[in-house]
């Protein structure tokens, strides 16, 4: 097996990463006179349909969940005509924090509020905001539950209990925000373990986390005892509902089986939930809810001493794009009940083919139960070779570690017809191709995850991912 060296790879990466050095202008300085309006359009354009065929006919994993060119020219519309809005001017822009408040209001509905179950003499009233994604809903949430621990209960030396599968968005929390991360390992059915979870709380546990489902296999946490537990102990219970949180209560109504995951829960205090994501709003928007607004309180930024006038934002940023909350509240009141659970029927119905075609092929494995998120490996071939085979089959699939193993998350793209049972017949082809040349290099994106697995310092590895974003940023 040929050696390579770092700066090799990284050589490597830099020819796949930067494809348009030779064939497009690139500026490291202002020009000097502005260029043609026109010619930077049909640049744009020209470097759109490089890239767009890909993801439209539904060779991504994730990534793009709606992406019919009917929907994205009605987004396109919405964010045309707000592209101006900064909820952070509320006095000028009172449309986008309706927008924003409704967004916030449809979602909490859908996500049980309307039927809390908490004590009914309780101030409980399920609120939110519109945050940038995901992420940013996460942090928020780990921000406010260390902000509301020390304030209420003096807890200086916080810890939140974490299963290992959740987003890296937690881990990410604990290195802003100082809180100490306990992560619970996973059961073989790649859920978070409840014994474990229960003897790890600590008087400094701040919150428990669950999915719903997990990012990497799909599969959803024992949330209704993960958040009882945290009920008991009187500490926060977030959901991670990202990924499901536009889907599974729709699935639920379709007959599929769905444990209670949201506000249905009296121990669920929080709910992170993506509308960039199956809410099919333009790229930049989720929303982060809690139980009652004491808790959001802990979330929002004020001061009244600052030179600059009275100052508050509900979120890590100051001025945001209101037009991007636009196409979340454009998105769902167009799709409605009706459209997202007709999306979310043929996502599923295309889900049981995949997953069905995956267990009638003997070399692989599905990794747990999950319902359109699906990972799967194999006992007896390299996982990440049959990744690799399957990219230069024009799949562009998720790599797993721990167990190695590939996954692929179905979206509206997919349920094209033909396409399952095309993806199905690659990866049959690609299983193939590994099972013939066992030890042939195939050099993508696997090759980096078969390394990791052999190098046992981890440091290696974010060192190398840190010189990836470096090289992101080189022109
Ligand atoms: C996508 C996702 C996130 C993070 O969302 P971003 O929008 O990428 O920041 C968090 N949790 C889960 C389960 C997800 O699928």
């Amino acid at each position: 097996m040929e050696k390579k060296t770092n700066g090799d790879m990284m050589e490597e990466l830099e020819q796949t990463l930067k494809p348009y050095r030779d064939s497009f202008p690139s500026y490291t300085r202002l020009p000097h006179r502005g260029r043609n309006k026109h010619v930077i359009l049909a640049e744009m354009q020209e470097l759109k349909s490089r890239e767009e065929s890909k993801w439209k006919d539904g060779f991504v994993s994730g990534a793009v969940y709606h992406g019919d060119q009917e929907h994205i020219d009605f987004l396109n519309k919405v964010y045309a005509l707000n592209s101006q809005s900064n909820p952070l001017h509320s006095d000028v822009w009172p449309s986008t924090t309706k927008f924003e408040a409704e967004v916030v209001a449809m979602t909490a509905h859908m996500l049980g509020a309307n039927e809390v179950a908490g004590d009914p003499a309780s101030a409980d009233e399920v609120c939110g905001v519109v945050s940038s994604g995901g992420t940013e809903s996460i942090l928020l949430a780990m921000k406010t539950y260390r902000d509301w621990a020390r304030a209420v209960k003096g807890i200086r030396e916080p810890e939140m209990i974490v299963p290992t599968t959740a987003h890296a968005a937690f881990d990410k929390a604990a290195q802003y925000f100082q809180i100490k991360m306990i992560r619970i390992p996973v059961n073989d059915q790649f859920k978070a373990d409840v014994a474990q979870t229960a003897a790890a709380i600590t008087p400094n546990t701040v919150v428990l986390v669950g999915s719903a489902p997990s990012f990497p296999h799909g599969t959803i946490d024992p949330i209704a005892e993960l958040s009882e537990l945290a009920r008991q102990a009187g500490v926060g219970f977030h959901t991670d509902a990202c990924l499901g949180g536009f889907i599974l209560p729709w699935a639920a109504k379709l007959g599929y089986a769905v444990p209670s995951f949201d506000f249905r829960l009296p121990g669920v205090t929080s709910i992170s939930v993506d509308t960039h994501k199956y809410g099919y709003a333009a790229k930049g928007s989720s929303v982060i809810l809690y139980r009652n607004p004491q808790l959001r309180r802990h979330q929002f930024y004020t001061t009244s001493v600052w030179p600059g006038g009275f100052y508050l934002s509900p979120t890590f940023a100051g001025s945001r794009p209101g037009a991007l909350s636009a196409t979340a509240w454009a998105a769902m009141v167009a799709i409605g009940e009706q459209g997202y659970m007709e999306i979310a029927k043929k996502i599923l119905e295309t889900a049981a083919v995949v997953k069905e075609g995956i267990a009638a092929i003997p070399e692989l494995y599905v990794l747990g139960d999950p319902l359109w998120d699906i990972a799967f490996g194999s006992q007896t071939l390299d996982i990440y070779k049959i990744m690799d085979h399957m990219s230069a089959k024009n799949w562009s699939l998720n790599g797993l570690q721990d167990p190695p193993a590939v996954h692929i998350c179905l979206t509206h793209r997919h349920t094209q017809p033909g396409l399952a049972e095309r993806f199905i017949a690659d990866l049959q082809a690609a299983v193939e191709q590994v099972k013939q040349n066992p030890d042939q290099e195939t050099g993508g994106v696997g090759r980096l995850y078969g390394l990791s697995a052999q190098i046992p310092v981890k440091d290696v590895i974010d060192e190398f991912l840190k010189q990836y974003i470096d090289l992101l940023y080189k022109v």
